[in-house]
């Protein structure tokens, strides 16, 4: 079968839209029909960076399932469905259903190929890498892991919960998971981006008393105050970690860094009271060392977070109960674009003029 697919290739700045053959479903694989993919930045760094070429990225794929391989059970033909990372299922974090710590987790989301070393996806009989956080989702069809699939409700449209697969269920989930906020707890979030805005939205959520949003973009900030920050920091005119203890004098007891600049991540520290603990979900982008001594003096820790530490299978379908409640309204992060519209949405993204661009693909 023939598809469209943005394919990132070799010097290009941005994805362009080709058309590919894909395969029929294979053994525990299921051929989605994509009806829209969120970007995240994972996308725009893969793209950018040197690694398998050509290559689909795409990792918030949701669509609807059109074909099911052999021992598929649990999906059928109809289904809708969100697509999140992709996991081995039988090694030590698996089985605990950490499934973001999988042991396998490079191979099987950065790969671009099958564990037996074949792609689903190719042009005129040339190998195009796919298989993308077992997906592929910038494409008409993704012939994905059956394991990455959620089923979802089909009463809600699957371009508003596309986003839910990645940026938004690690932001919610570092929050609710990872750091495990509760109620009377402070937490400071830097970047209100996508990941750090579904932060703010799940600490409302989980009765945080302060809620503190840190960005240099005053449009950002003030959506940080409309979804439940109790207080915002402009970080292009003020040192956030002090603005943060004129706020809390002996600091927060979380903080959450989504930026990857160094200053977010000693900032993120600095503002931590006595056994707070700062998490992060980037490695920063130049030369960071943690301050040992204010870690030691205080019991703070730091934290790597991937995806949020969720099981994506329960956690999913529990922020779709909450948006439809009204209080987890993160379809106000989106802004639509045309499939052919990619590498405006790439830009838009990368300047923060757009928080959370979905892709709709052509029927
Ligand atoms: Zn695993
Ligand atoms: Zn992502």
């Amino acid at each position: 079968m023939r598809i469209q697919a943005a394919v990132s290739r070799e010097g290009a700045r941005f994805p362009q839209l080709e058309t590919l053959d894909i395969e029929e479903p294979r053994a525990g694989e299921i051929l989605v029909r994509i009806v829209a993919s969120g970007i995240c930045h994972t996308d725009m760094g893969v793209n950018g960076r040197p690694g398998p070429r050509p290559f689909v990225l795409g990792h918030e794929g949701a669509g609807i399932v059109e074909r099911v391989g052999a021992g598929v059970t649990e999906l059928a033909p109809g289904d809708h469905v969100v697509l999140s990372v992709n996991f081995c299922g039988e090694c030590p974090s698996c089985k605990r259903n950490a499934h973001s710590y999988c042991y396998e987790v490079l191979p099987r989301n950065f790969g671009g190929l099958r564990p037996d070393g074949t792609s689903p996806l190719s042009k005129d009989g040339e190998r195009v890498f796919a298989r993308f956080f077992g997906q592929s989702s910038f494409a008409t069809y993704s012939l994905a892991d059956a394991r990455c699939a959620i089923k979802v409700p089909r009463d809600l449209p699957l371009e508003t919960l596309a986003p839910l697969g990645c940026g938004v269920q690690t932001g919610a989930g570092a929050i609710v998971h990872s750091l495990q906020v509760g109620a009377g707890d402070s937490v400071a979030i830097f970047g209100a981006g996508s990941v750090g805005l579904s932060a703010v939205m799940a600490a409302r959520l989980v009765g945080a008393e302060r809620i503190i949003a840190v960005d240099v973009v005053p449009s950002r900030l003030a959506m940080a105050k409309e979804l439940g920050a109790t207080d915002t920091i402009d970080a292009s005119n003020a040192d956030a970690a002090k603005a943060i203890r004129e706020l809390m004098h002996h600091g927060v007891s979380h903080s959450f860094n989504t930026a990857n600049a160094p200053v977010s991540y000693t900032q993120s520290l600095e503002c931590l009271a006595p056994r707070g603990v700062a998490g992060f979900v980037a490695p920063p982008n130049g030369q960071f060392a943690p301050d040992m001594f204010h870690l030691l003096s205080g019991g703070r820790a730091l934290r790597g977070i991937l995806g949020g530490d969720t099981t994506p299978s329960l956690f999913i379908p529990m922020l779709i109960d909450y948006y439809r409640q009204g209080r987890f309204p993160f379809d106000r992060l989106i802004k639509y674009y045309r499939f052919d519209e990619i590498a405006q949405a790439f830009e838009d993204s990368h300047a923060g003029r757009t928080i959370k661009p979905v892709l709709r693909m052509p029927i």
